[in-house]
Formats: structure tokens, C-alpha cells, sequence
């Protein structure tokens, strides 16, 4: 059952749980003294891996931040100390696309490189891709990590594999067409925008063979209008996926579409806990994702806190995996959750009501904060040939009634917001108070 080459997608939790255990223990055994960014970690805060007797005990650990390992790579530059192992051993760099503080460098052995390549086989063969497909990257392959990774899991599935970077919209639509691409790797807002383009260039989107598209660098493909409005558009299922270049990639989701994405708990310890007070919370309550990633001691993380927001799942999916689900997606940054009112607002759940309106092109969220009142404020771009007030008006009400809060809606003139090929940022916290 723990055959490496035969990811225990279907096996007990209980042979999960063993599995989490035995590869845990192997990093324990390489870290110490090897590693000397969580070396220096559990020292100052008095615990060794010799203390984790269980995988309960692993709470006993101190979380990692994200400032933390930046700020190990400013002290020593270019890596920090969290590269274990001597710079000869690694044969892959990447850094994170830094949209927000300073980008974080992460660097990969052969061997970490296979089990991204690995990870990456549980989201393509989620998505129903095989070795008969051909596989095209809507991506520009630069220093961001992105769909690099989906290249060795496309490899290691010995389907075809179509680069796309270093070209514009349309030239990729052609390419698409031409090669007859059967699966595309993309972030939801750039599949959205290929439909713009095509729409302005009469080009005929259902003229690609596309089955299934796979998303990835932004929240939006679990959002259930966003879903059904790419899948629209491109005659095709769309697969939601999540990961990061500091942990790994984690999560995907299945043919079954259950409104949300597996974890592969084969390869990563996950936790939810409470963003302010640090508490471990339950399946169903949203919170803060922890993650411990298990195939990757070059560069590892240990009870890192993503920022991103999850609702956790245990109950059984219809596709027969055992792996947890997180019901929605990633649900937006933790920083960008606010409370009105004592509801929890965070960004999909806004995503999910202006995507109903087909006359949307794209928008942007901004949630002001004044004198402990909040108020949201989002601007629409309307388009052409729709009534701009009336669309206005309509998802003014929409919000209003999903979500109970007022906001204003503005209309921004076309091409005024920002387009996103990556990372999309449509929500914004701004503090008026200070
Ligand atoms: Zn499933």
C-alpha cells in the first residue's frame, strides 16, 4: 500500500496516518544539525523532533512564517538557512512571484523535483488527464514556480507537453487549436481573459479539442459561478488546484467535482487552526491552513502558516479517495477576511455573487476600514452594449442580499482594472482610520 510509485490515493486513514508518521520520522532523521534554520527553531523554543513521539505531538513544534525564511535569506543571502543540504546537491531554483513583500527564494534536489512531478500526477490524473493527452501551459516559465512543476508531472505521466510561455493571448488560442490540446494548465482569471479575447477576435473557443482545464495561483475555480462561467465559455470541465512555492503542491480536485479540493495527505500533514489565537479548530469551521510538506527535506516546511483560508472535510467523496477535502477551495488570505456586523467576509464568498452577472468583464473589492466601521467598495467594469447603471444596481442588490452588507458599487471604464495572467489581486484592505 505504500508503494511510492502508487500513491495510496484510496488507502484507510489509519494507513495514511502510518505513512504521515514514517515519512515524518525520515525528515526527523535528516534535519538536526543538517538544517540549521529549524535546528536554530526548536532550540530557542526548547523542543527536538526526539519529543514527537506521535503525530498529535507535532503541535508541540512552533509554527513557521513566511518573514521568517525571508528574513534568513536577507541575513544569508541567496538561500537562508533552510537549505539543508550543501548548494551542489540542488538542481532546481525558483522564487515566489512576490506580489506581496519580498519574494521568497526555494530551491529543489533531483529527488524534490520528482515529488513535485509526483504531487502534480494526483492533479492531472484528478482532472482526467492520461498519457494520451496533450497538455499546453498558459504560462510564461519565468523565475515564479507556477506550472514549472506541472512540466515534471506531465512528464512523469508521458502525456505531451506544450509550453506557452513567451506568447500573447491570441497566438496562444492559435497554438491551442493548431496542436489540438485536449487539457490546459492556467490561473481561472486567465481563463476568463483567453474568453475575452477570443470573444473580440471571433475566434471560436469550442474550435479547441479542451476537455479538462486545470487552474492553479488563485482562488476562483472552486467558486461555483466563476466555475460555470469558464466552463461556458470553453465548452470543458475546470479543475481547481492549489499550491505554493515554499510548500509544495498540495492540493486538487477530482473528477467528481465535490465543490472542493483533496489534500494529498500522502504527501503533506495539514492543520486549520484559528489565525488569531493559534487554536487548532474542527472540520467545517473556517481558519487558517497549516501545512508540514513530507517529500522535500532540501527545503522544508514545518507547521507553515500558509494565510490562506479553508474549511475542512472528513466525509467520504464519491470518487472513492480517502484524502480530506477542503469544502470551496482556498477561500481567500486571512488577511483579507473581515468581520461586519460579526460575519466573516471573506473574498470568494464576493467572488461567487458578482460572478453571476455575465456583463461583468472584471472587477476589483476593496474593504475600508474606518473608525472600526467597515464598508466595502467594489468596482465593475460593464461590457459593451449592457445598461452600466442598471448592471450597477443589480449587483448592488445581489451583494446585499447574499451577504447582508451594503456596499458601494462603482463603475470603472472599460480597460480601466487591472488584467492577470498570474495572482490575480482583485481584493484590497485599506485602514482609514490611522
Ligand atoms: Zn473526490
Amino acid at each position: 500500500m505504500t508503494n511510492r510509485d502508487q500513491p495510496p490515493e484510496k488507502a484507510t486513514r489509519e494507513q495514511l496516518r502510518e505513512r504521515q508518521w514514517q515519512k515524518l520520522q525520515e525528515l526527523f532523521r535528516v534535519l538536526p544539525g543538517r538544517n540549521r534554520f529549524y535546528t536554530e527553531k526548536w532550540g530557542k523554543a526548547g523542543v527536538t523532533p526526539s519529543d514527537i513521539k506521535s503525530l498529535s505531538d507535532l503541535r508541540k513544534l512552533p509554527f513557521t512564517l513566511k518573514s521568517e525564511l525571508v528574513r534568513s535569506q536577507e541575513e544569508e543571502p541567496p538561500f537562508g538557512t533552510n537549505a539543508t543540504f550543501p548548494l551542489e546537491a540542488y538542481s532546481h531554483v525558483h522564487q515566489t512571484s512576490g506580489t506581496t513583500g519580498t519574494p521568497l527564494r526555494v530551491v529543489d534536489t533531483l529527488e524534490s523535483w520528482e515529488w513535485w512531478g509526483r504531487c502534480w500526477g494526483h492533479v492531472l490524473r484528478g482532472a482526467g488527464v492520461t498519457a494520451q493527452d496533450r497538455v499546453f501551459l498558459a504560462f510564461s516559465f519565468g523565475p515564479f514556480i507556477g506550472f514549472w512543476a506541472a512540466v515534471e508531472g506531465v512528464r512523469q505521466l508521458g502525456a505531451m507537453m506544450i509550453p506557452g510561455g513567451g506568447w500573447d493571448s491570441l497566438q496562444r488560442l492559435d497554438m491551442m487549436r493548431a496542436l489540438r490540446a485536449t487539457a490546459i494548465c492556467l490561473t481561472p482569471t486567465y481563463a476568463l481573459r483567453l474568453a475575452e479575447v477570443a470573444r473580440e477576435h471571433k475566434f471560436d473557443l469550442q474550435s479547441v479539442p479542451v476537455r479538462s482545464l486545470i487552474h492553479a495561483g488563485e482562488p476562483g475555480a472552486n467558486v461555483e459561478r466563476t466555475k460555470a462561467r469558464i466552463e461556458s465559455a470553453w465548452g470543458a470541465k475546470c479543475f481547481d488546484h492549489a499550491g505554493a512555492s515554499e510548500v509544495g503542491a498540495h492540493s486538487f480536485e477530482c473528477e467528481f467535482q465535490p465543490n472542493g479540493i483533496h489534500v494529498i495527505e500522502s504527501e503533506f500533514i495539514v492543520e486549520v487552526i484559528d489565525p488569531q489565537t493559534g487554536e487548532e479548530l474542527q472540520p467545517g469551521q473556517i481558519g487558517e491552513l497549516v501545512i508540514t510538506n513530507l517529500g522535500r527535506p532540501g527545503f522544508p516546511v514545518i507547521r507553515y502558516r500558509t494565510g490562506d483560508l479553508v474549511r475542512l472535510n472528513l466525509s467520504p467523496c464519491a470518487c472513492g479517495r480517502t484524502f480530506a477535502r477542503f469544502d470551496g477551495g482556498l477561500l481567500g488570505r486571512s488577511d483579507d477576511m473581515v468581520t461586519i456586523r460579526g460575519v466573516n467576509v471573506y473574498p470568494t464568498a464576493i467572488e461567487n455573487v458578482i460572478r453571476q452577472f455575465s456583463a461583468v468583464d472584471e472587477f476589483q473589492v476593496t474593504m475600508k476600514t474606518r473608525h472600526q466601521m467597515s464598508e466595502l467598495e467594489v468596482q465593475i467594469e460593464v461590457g459593451f452594449g449592457n445598461d452600466a447603471e442598471d448592471v450597477r444596481a443589480h449587483v448592488e442588490r445581489a451583494i446585499h442580499r447574499a451577504l447582508s452588507l451594503r456596499p458601494r458599487v462603482i463603475v470603472a471604464q472599460p480597460g480601466a482594472l487591472e488584467r492577470f495572467e498570474m495572482k490575480a489581486r482583485r481584493f484590497q484592505k485599506l485602514d482609514e482610520s490611522r
